[in-house]
């Protein structure tokens, strides 16, 4: 048995974990653990909180509601707090609880996985929409809720006054296409349709939010005027009639055994319904019993959320396929029999690189278990036995090209880095073409695909000889379409000097550095021609960014690109003015950037900071506006904090620029 001050330290760390995980959660919408580890953490804590009362303390996360409203919306300080659920993780819990109320009715709801809101109607009118925040002050989302279709603007009502609170979320099938459209454009992807709501929801451009096709169910009422109700399921009764979107299929049940049926029905539904569940409500129905139970600081005691443990099936991995990215990362895939997970047929996972596959010691033929993470991406939990294959390790050529591949320092992936590397060919093009890059309308996936395979395309210069009846001749595109893409291409060949050289896919080279690039040296044969130094002159340009233009230019395939695209009449100057591309909308504003961002490096944060007009620091200081955090941020995170400075994510970052 520890002793209690190892026990105390053990719950600073919890509490320390707690808070930063909380903070990725709710602040950053971009969590890094999975919920059930979460859950894991603050159960801990729970128990010895319990165990060990000297170890309370007023601030801690077991007794407080999720995250602070972020200050980027008006405060709303809700009259009727909007509280959490007590958490439980087995059967026998949900019973104890159930005992606790003998002879009662309960209502058994799905606990949809969102974002929840509060609306308010005075006499009638939709007159204000906030988030929950830290469950006492929230933030004034009035805005962009009205652009979610199924929320009435008005209602017919006797109550002169009604708050009702509810659950904003993402419909799976939307997530799954607005991940997909933001993979093709380039843009972040979100991790599952509770961070794409959260993330769509606290969107200054409310257009933004009407986009994204969010919708909602609502299941409480948190305060009314003018009319009463006896119990929980008639408000929700009377809410339907309203025209209100109420909690699906809620199950009025006696005693616990009809409350243990509702749960476990839910759990079968769970993996094929719409939209994400992470566990079932019970709550006493009538309310004037909820009353006499009433509430802790953080929860009420009229009900409890039971969560679904993760599904995990056994499944035999039969093959690992190996890939090869745009930037010539060698992904390994497994392959195995199919199985059942949370209601789809799951048959293949990533196994990311070799060290994942070497730690697991994954091998060809062993039997292993398989979970969906946030119920949606597959991924192997551990071996349960080996088959009798030899320890795995990824290929030293590339499955596409046959080259060498190499491990770069600091990576735990292996790479192709043969320029002409067919795999590589393909996402090459997708990115060349793409809108931020030579904007080639109608240049999609599938086109690119057909020409690559017809060996019409073996370079992005190839796109600039290319005449309409190669086109037309594919599948699905007709003479218009054909004549169409052939001005799109065109058109492109004048295209700003930043964006082709963006369209080149340097390394480290986003579309940010490539405007600080194009506003330094005006011409193409000017970069081409930079020795490095003189890139050290360029406010927001880092060694990395620097060697990596100075690497892709000293190559004879790059020269011979470039030489080829000039012939053929792309322009190879800048034509904005000086800064002219640079928003200036972070003017006055310092950051600091911690921690690994998605999908930039922190030099790319940085030339996208100055681009904007903003000024990049080392560290933390009262100075500093905004701190720019990622995964496993350092101690500026805590730095922050102690100051007060105001943390944001990539994704809000971004915001602030275009927003
Ligand atoms: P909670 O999500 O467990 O429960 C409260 C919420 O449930 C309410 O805000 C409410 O809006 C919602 N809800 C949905 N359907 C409901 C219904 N029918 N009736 C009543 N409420 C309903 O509590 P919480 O404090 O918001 O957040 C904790 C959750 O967030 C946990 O699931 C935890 O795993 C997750 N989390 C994860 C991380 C991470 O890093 N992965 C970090 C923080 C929190």
């Amino acid at each position: 048995m520890p002793d209690i001050k190892e026990i105390g330290e053990r719950v600073k760390k919890l509490r320390e974990l707690i808070e930063y995980h909380s903070n990725a959660y709710y602040n950053l919408d971009s969590p890094e653990i999975e919920d059930d580890e979460y859950d894991a953490l603050m159960r801990e804590l729970r128990d010895w909180e319990e165990k060990y009362p000297e170890l309370r303390a007023a601030n801690s996360p077991t007794v407080r509601v999720g995250g602070a409203a972020s200050g980027k919306f008006a405060a709303v300080e809700h009259e009727v707090a909007m509280q959490s659920l007590r958490d439980v993780f087995a059967m026998e819990e949900v019973e104890q609880f159930c005992a606790d109320f003998p002879g009662a009715q309960f209502v058994v709801e799905k606990k949809i996985d969102g974002l929840s809101v509060s609306l308010e109607y005075t006499n009638g009118v939709l007159t204000r929409g906030s988030t929950r925040g830290d469950g006492r002050v929230g933030e004034d989302i009035t805005e962009n809720l009205l652009t979610i279709s199924s929320i009435p603007h008005r209602i017919k009502t006797d109550a002169a006054f009604l708050e009702v609170r509810g659950e904003v979320y993402m419909p799976r099938k939307t997530f799954a296409a607005l991940n997909e459209s933001q993979e093709e454009n380039g843009r972040k992807t979100f991790k599952n349709p509770r961070n794409a709501a959260a993330g769509s929801l606290r969107q200054k451009d409310a257009a933004i939010t009407a986009a994204r096709g969010l919708d909602i169910f609502v299941f409480n009422v948190q305060q009314v005027r003018g009319m009463a109700f006896d119990s929980h399921s008639q408000s929700l009764a009377y809410l339907k009639k309203l025209g209100f979107p109420v909690s699906p299929e809620f199950v009025v049940a006696t005693g616990f055994e009809q409350v243990a049926a509702a749960i476990d029905a839910i759990g079968t539904q769970r993996g094929s319904l719409e939209y994400d569940i992470d566990g079932a409500v019970v709550k006493v129905d009538s309310l004037s019993l909820r009353q006499s139970a009433g509430v802790t600081t953080k929860f009420p005691k009229w009900a409890v959320a039971f969560k679904y443990p993760p599904e995990q099936k056994e499944t035999i991995l039969r093959d690992i396929e190996v890939t090869v990215g745009r930037t010539g990362v060698l992904t390994p895939t497994g392959v195995f029999d199919p199985v059942l997970l949370a209601g789809t047929s799951v048959s293949r996972a990533s196994l990311h690189n070799q060290d994942y596959i070497t730690q697991k010691d994954i091998r060809i033929g062993d039997t292993v278990v398989l979970r969906k993470a946030g119920e949606i991406i597959p991924e192997v939990v551990s071996v349960a036995s080996h088959g009798g294959g030899e320890p795995y390790l990824l290929p030293e050529v590339c499955p596409s090209c046959g080259e060498k591949v190499f491990r770069l320092e600091d990576e735990a992936a292996l790479r192709c880095v043969n320029p002409e590397c067919p795999a590589q060919l393909m996402r090459n093009i997708i990115h060349f073409a793409s809108r931020d890059a030579m904007d080639i309308e109608g240049m999609g996936p599938a086109v690119i695909e057909q020409l690559i395979s017809a060996g019409r395309i073996k370079s992005p210069a190839d796109i600039y000889i290319l005449k309409e009846e190669d086109i037309s001749s594919l599948e699905r595109m007709g003479k218009k379409s054909a004549q169409n893409l052939i001005a799109a291409i065109e058109r492109s060949k004048g295209s700003d000097l930043y964006k082709l050289i963006y369209a080149l896919g340097i390394r480290h080279i986003g579309e940010a550095a490539s405007r600080l690039l194009a506003d330094r040296f005006r011409t193409m044969q000017a970069l081409m021609d930079a020795p490095s130094e003189s890139f050290a002159a360029i406010d927001g340009f880092g060694d990395i960014m620097a060697e990596s233009v100075v690497d892709f230019f000293s190559t004879a395939h790059a020269k011979d690109l470039i030489n080829r695209l000039t012939a053929l009449g792309v322009n190879m100057t800048a034509q904005s003015q000086e800064n002219e591309n640079a928003s200036g909308k972070l003017e006055g504003l310092t950051f600091v950037i911690t921690g690994t961002l998605e999908g930039m490096t922190r030099d790319e944060a940085k030339a996208l900071i100055i681009a904007n007009g903003g000024k990049a620091a080392g560290s933390v200081s009262k100075k500093t506006s905004y701190l720019l955090a990622g995964e496993n941020p350092g101690s500026k995170l805590t730095k922050a904090e102690e100051l007060g400075v105001k943390v944001i994510s990539l994704e809000q970052l971004g915001e602030m620029i275009n927003g």
